[in-house]
């Protein structure tokens, strides 16, 4: 096998299950990376070298007793991102205001991830409250992209894709309200899934905007994510939009890796104009090697989706505005009293407190969401909102009659420079332009790695869209599409990442 923190989740399970390697050591190898690298990348917020040490022992003792009711992922290490609550272990949202906070209880995707025996190593960094492609938003400084470590490694899980692009961990979480998941595993050559709304509990998750959030598994191949998926999915009783239906056999597509006869639909609104060349050339190379793996291409016709990114911009605000009204220095984090008021009001003390806690993109957002809700504006703007996401799921539903997953580039771009669209909201927004129709619609999207941009040399994405619980039907085209590049490749995309410099200890 090659160096534990080389491996892949699947190959860690199965040398874990054979004996040839224990839990323990797998984690103090990726203890030791993180020690040797994160100084660069800056992927965690909080790394627990106790907590996944105690995790791993705990394994490593059932396994020598024979304990047959463990887990195939036992002993796996994984980063959470830092937005899901953790019982005992900080969780911060990137934001300041939450700064100390530890949660009394664990969100359901992390209580499945402890109920497997899977080792957590740390939370990763994101943009304030997961608004933002880039992490630079974090209130705790930005993450670098492996890649080039003055880029952005995308956002707002830009912790969770570059701890898996720099080997700190073989397996992390994200949430995706509007591609937070596929749009930084598409910048880092990664691999990320936001699945069907209500098919990964949302409880626990702090959330940003209800109706477009939805957990899901970030790794480095399709199998690892289809193992992480199978461990993080399935209904839940305490979100009351968790889907009651079994998890879609997204573990056995990804091993098939078939796609014989199926129909890929390009979407004509997301290619061409608007995105870099390289990032194009790698799509068009992608999707002739799904036509030489057995499918055949349709182009589609979504005409609403021009509109999608101007809806999603007046309702995330507006859900984000109304959720964020609970940090008012009373219930959660920190509390700032006002300058020069002798004895303030609570209102002041709140005013005070979030004036301090929030940054300035999260200010944006309340501000905004707090006018499209308010009474006179609330019809022409969030109810017509509304009204476009119908019409956006309804293009997906004519263009699902003619094709059984669509595809487009998952980013416009490849990662830029960190600092370069920080003063540019709209500049920033415009990242999303692909991976918003999904969140809108509620369906499952995946990004794959499609290869490096000849003109930069960066990683660029794939993006996979299926019917809502059609989520095995990414994973089988995610699959196709990696068995073909990595033969084209000689090896996985990230072993032409450069070296990081290492802090020896
Ligand atoms: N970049 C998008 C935004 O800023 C997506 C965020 C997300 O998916 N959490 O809203």
């Amino acid at each position: 096998m090659n160096h534990l923190t080389r491996a892949s989740a699947a190959e860690l399970a199965d040398a874990l299950g054979r004996k040839e390697v224990s839990s323990v050591e797998v984690v103090q190898a990726h203890l030791d990376q993180i020690a040797a690298v994160d100084h660069a990348v800056h992927s965690y917020l909080h790394v627990d070298a106790e907590g996944a040490l105690a995790t791993a022992r705990a394994v490593d003792d059932a396994r020598a007793d024979g304990d047959s009711d463990l887990h195939v992922m036992a002993g796996v290490p994984i980063a959470v991102k830092d937005v899901m609550t953790t019982k005992g272990l900080p969780t911060t949202c990137g934001s300041k205001i939450l700064q100390g906070w530890v949660p009394p209880y664990d969100s359901t995707v992390v209580a499945k991830i402890r109920a497997a025996g899977m080792p957590i190593l740390g939370k990763t960094n994101l943009d304030e409250f997961a608004m933002g492609s880039s992490t630079e938003h974090s209130g705790y400084g930005p993450s670098h992209n492996p890649w080039d470590l003055d880029r952005i490694p995308g956002g707002s899980g830009g912790g969770s894709s570059s701890v898996l692009a720099s080997f700190q961990a073989p397996l992390a979480t994200g949430t995706d309200t509007g591609g937070s998941i596929r749009q930084p595993a598409a910048v880092t050559g990664t691999v990320g899934t936001k699945p069907t709304y209500g098919g990964v509990s949302r409880y626990g998750l702090v959330a940003l905007a209800s109706s477009l959030d939805q957990a899901g598994p970030c790794a480095r191949t399709v199998l690892d994510t289809a193992l992480l998926h199978a461990v993080m999915g399935g209904y839940d009783p305490k979100d009351s939009t968790s889907i009651h239906a079994p998890i879609p056999p997204v573990v056995r597509a990804a091993q098939r890796a078939d796609v014989t006869g199926m129909r890929i639909g390009v979407v004509k609104q997301l290619t061409g104009a608007g995105y870099q060349a390289g990032v194009q050339q790698r799509f068009d190379e992608a999707v002739a090697l799904l036509v030489d793996a057995g499918a055949s291409v349709v182009e589609v016709d979504c005409p609403n989706f021009e509109y999608a990114l101007a809806a999603y911009y007046l309702i995330l605000p507006s859900e984000a505005s109304s959720n964020l009204a609970k940090f008012d220095a009373m219930r959660y984090g920190i509390r700032v009293l006002p300058q020069g008021i002798d004895a303030p009001s609570a209102e002041q003390v709140m005013a005070a407190t979030r004036d301090a806690g929030f940054g300035d993109e999260v200010k944006r957002r309340i501000i905004l969401g707090t006018y499209a809700l308010s009474s006179g504006y609330y019809d022409a703007y969030y109810g017509q909102a509304q009204k476009v996401r119908r019409l956006i799921a309804q293009d997906f539903e004519r263009a699902f009659q003619v094709a059984d997953v669509l595809v487009s580039p998952t980013a416009p771009t490849t990662a830029f420079k960190i600092g370069e669209k920080l003063d540019d909201p709209m500049a920033m927004y415009l990242n999303d332009v692909a991976t918003i129709p999904a969140n809108l619609a509620g369906l499952p999207g995946m990004s794959v790695p499609s290869g490096l941009a000849p003109e930069d040399g960066l990683p660029t994405g794939l993006q996979i869209l299926a019917p809502a619980m059609a989520d095995d039907r990414l994973y089988a085209v995610g699959a196709a599409l990696e068995r073909a590049l990595v033969a084209r490749w000689g090896g996985h995309l990230l072993a032409q990442a450069p070296a990081l410099p290492r802090k020896e200890a």
